[in-house]
């Protein structure tokens, strides 16, 4: 259970872990550039989705309920990544973490990911209406070659199935936890976990290859939707 900020004045905020010194590969830098692009996207809006970046043993979240394109790294909150103890958090304007803060952890906790990425993308949304049942599966697509196995392990091939499960949405983000757990721990090879009407979890070794396979996960996902659309099998090679 993650809770609000430090009340006490005197608990140590430690706004230095938020100054990236134009480093492209802090996440105080990574998570404002990589937000303003989701939102080009669509993948991200003031309501919902999000990415969350870990640092060694530090864990980058953004604010909830704020408009992604204009996240600054002030905004930011660090956490550690045992305890879930507060590090940093922002004081010149009242903000809460983002409400993806559990589900975040649930990458760090069971797959050791870098980053994790949940978008609110209309092909996953989309996705999840055209495969009513608890997984979505595609096959015989190049971009397959750009996911890993667990979200972190090998690259998968061509020859691969992609099976992505689906879970039903919660009125509130947080309650998703625990189905987006178990749907980790039965689908141990999944690179992603899908939310009914709403949208993705993606997560991988770092930023960098996170970014990449949630790329690659909504071009499969807009593709397989089409292909639905066109009365295609999305598995096997039947036309
Ligand atoms: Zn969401």
């Amino acid at each position: 259970m993650i809770l609000a900020p430090p009340t006490d004045p005197n608990h140590p905020n430690d706004h230095t872990l938020v100054e990236h010194h134009d480093d492209p590969t802090h996440p105080a830098y990574l998570i404002p550039e990589l937000c303003r692009g989701f939102y080009t996207l669509g993948w991200v809006t003031g309501t919902g989705g999000g990415i969350s970046i870990r640092k060694g043993e530090n864990v980058y979240l953004a604010p909830s309920g704020v408009q992604k394109e204009k996240i600054e790294p002030r905004d930011l909150f660090v956490l550690t990544l045992k305890e879930r103890d507060f590090l940093r958090w922002p004081v010149h304007k009242p903000l809460k973490q983002s409400a993806c803060t559990p589900l975040f952890y649930n990458a760090y906790d069971l797959r050791n990911a870098g980053a994790c990425i949940h978008t609110h993308s209309q092909h996953a949304v989309m996705a999840t209406l055209l495969w009513p049942g608890s997984e979505f599966r595609i096959s015989h697509q190049e971009m397959i070659k750009g996911m890993r196995r667990g979200g972190t392990g090998t690259a998968m091939s061509y020859l691969d199935t992609l099976v992505i499960p689906i879970i039903e949405n919660t009125p509130d983000e947080e309650d998703l936890r625990e189905g987006l757990e178990e749907a980790m721990r039965k689908y141990p090879d999944a690179p992603a976990v899908l939310v009914r009407r709403h949208g993705t979890y993606s997560w991988g070794p770092d930023a960098e290859r996170a970014k990449g396979q949630a790329e690659c996960l909504d071009y499969l996902l807009e593709v397989a939707v089409k292909m639905k659309l066109a009365g295609m099998e999305t598995v096997g090679l039947q036309q």
